[in-house]
């Protein structure tokens, strides 16, 4: 059996960093407005994992807990240094580590299968046609 891949996701500053083990369960992408406000961008692009696929590595995140557009409740792990959001946990889904893509810093990350919450699309914002939409979360 092959090696796992690993790669590495990382804070602005590099203080928060951790590593990730094998391939991610689903990469998707978010145009909800919580999505919008953590990245300061148009989308959101995620990377899903199980837990024991992540490690932290270094930095003690800090904790911003939110709720989410489908009801869900969402702790989400930032550097307390720069502010990056690098990954968070689905309080209903402890066994799952969800990791910003844009953290890993990789243009040959897998792409995202889907964009959820597509009904809150930048209306200038195209994806391929390999990206299934949906309006809401599915
Ligand atoms: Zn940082
Ligand atoms: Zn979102």
């Amino acid at each position: 059996m092959a090696t796992p891949k690993q790669r590495t996701a990382s804070c602005a500053c590099g203080n928060l960093q951790l590593s990730t083990s094998g391939e991610p369960e689903r990469v998707s992408s978010c145009s909800c407005t919580d999505c919008q406000k953590r990245t300061g961008s148009a989308f959101g692009v995620t990377a899903f994992f199980n837990a024991d696929q992540v490690q932290l590595v270094s930095g003690e995140p800090k904790t911003f807990k939110r709720g989410s557009d489908a009801g869900r409740t969402l702790s989400m792990k930032f550097c307390p240094e720069c502010g990056t959001t690098v990954f968070w946990s689905l309080d209903e889904y402890p066994g799952r580590v969800v990791v910003a893509v844009g953290c890993f810093a990789d243009p040959q990350f897998p792409a995202p299968e889907r964009n959820v919450w597509a009904k809150n699309k930048h209306h200038w914002v195209e994806f391929p046609s390999t990206v299934k939409l949906y309006d809401e979360a599915p």
